[in-house]
């Protein structure tokens, strides 16, 4: 795995260290689960804070349990390699719905044509009913990259399944005040062979398809999208490509419970799960860190393991996303 000279930019820039990459240098051929389209250190806006106990709700600070997350992430990453197709991916889907039983669970089933040939696809949407008319998605890939057989990605597919499982935990057996809550774990995020817009975020192409047509893409308020969301060094961009107001809502939330530190120093354009839902006009953010490791080396590497995450930043990433849906549901 290579990086190209443009995600070296990227990541250059993100690291503060120097100026000088040239978007029309761009490479046309970039590997990579995220193709970064655009980047820039210049400061986030600073979005207006509202206090965290606003409109009359009594609801608690979130307190996602980081060692929680980080067991699901050890347990995921047991599996071995888990691109589409792979025996360790049927032992996750598995395992998944093993811990989901019980929870209103829809599989979203087909089979998509690859440059390396036909490949069976699975999303996972587990779906917890609200009292408001309308839909939350918070969704996270649970593949890992087809063409790299010693890459188990802990970081990488394993911190968003584990996140996922984790508000699902949350979620369970309490009626929801606010919208519906659907978690969807979305399969053939990673391009097979490189990066393009027809190899790459297979599962969500499927979905916003489905979902424009049945009409449930009208009914969805936000799409939360989180990806390497677990680096001990977290560091979450704010993603441009995200819809405005609600990438400010994120970084709103982290701020109201004191975690601002950790977003937005730098912006990227990165490319991901959330481009085919903004593509059918359906509000959508990506909580993602693609600075994993000095110059991004852990990024796709075998070195994406459990020992470089850290249940403090799952937690953080687990109550920002709560937080999050507090604010849409404020709205
Ligand atoms: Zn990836």
């Amino acid at each position: 795995m290579t990086f190209s000279p443009f995600v070296l930019c990227l990541l250059v820039l993100v690291a503060g260290v120097s100026s000088g990459c040239n978007k029309q240098q761009a490479p046309s051929e970039v590997s990579a689960e995220v193709k970064p389209t655009a980047a820039t250190n210049a400061p986030p806006a600073a979005p207006a804070v509202t206090p965290l106990a606003d409109s009359g709700s009594a609801a608690a600070k979130p307190d996602i349990n980081g060692n929680h997350v980080m067991q699901y992430v050890k347990e995921i990453v047991a599996f071995g390699a888990r691109p589409p197709g792979s025996q360790g991916h049927a032992k996750l889907e598995q395992y998944i719905h093993s811990k989901l039983k019980g929870d209103n669970v829809e599989n979203d089933t087909f089979t998509t044509k690859t440059p390396v040939g036909d490949f069976p696809m699975n999303n996972i949407i587990a779906k917890f009913p609200g009292k408001k008319d309308g839909i939350i998605v918070v969704a996270g890939h649970y593949d890992t990259v087809y063409h790299l057989k010693d890459f188990v990605g802990a970081n990488d597919g394993g911190s968003s399944t584990a996140l996922l499982l984790a508000l699902a935990d949350q979620f369970r057996g309490k009626p929801l005040d606010g919208y519906s809550i659907w978690l969807v774990w979305t399969d053939g995020e990673e391009a097979f062979v490189k990066w393009t817009d027809t190899d790459s975020v297979y599962g969500t192409r499927h979905l916003a398809q489905k979902w424009q047509q049945d009409g449930t893409a009208k009914k969805i308020k936000a799409f939360i999208l989180v990806d390497m969301i677990g680096d001990a060094d977290l560091d979450i961009q704010q993603e441009t490509n995200s819809t405005p107001w609600l990438s400010e809502l994120v970084y709103q939330a982290a701020t109201n419970l004191g975690y601002q530190s950790h977003f937005y120093q730098y912006k990227a354009g990165i490319e991901d799960d959330h481009m085919p839902l903004l593509k059918i006009g359906v509000p959508a953010v990506d909580i993602i860190d693609l600075d994993y490791g000095y110059n991004n080396v852990f990024w796709h590497s075998p070195q994406d393991t459990v020992d470089k995450l850290s249940p403090q930043s799952l937690a953080i990433s687990g109550d920002v996303v709560l937080e999050t849906i507090r604010l849409v549901n404020a709205r």
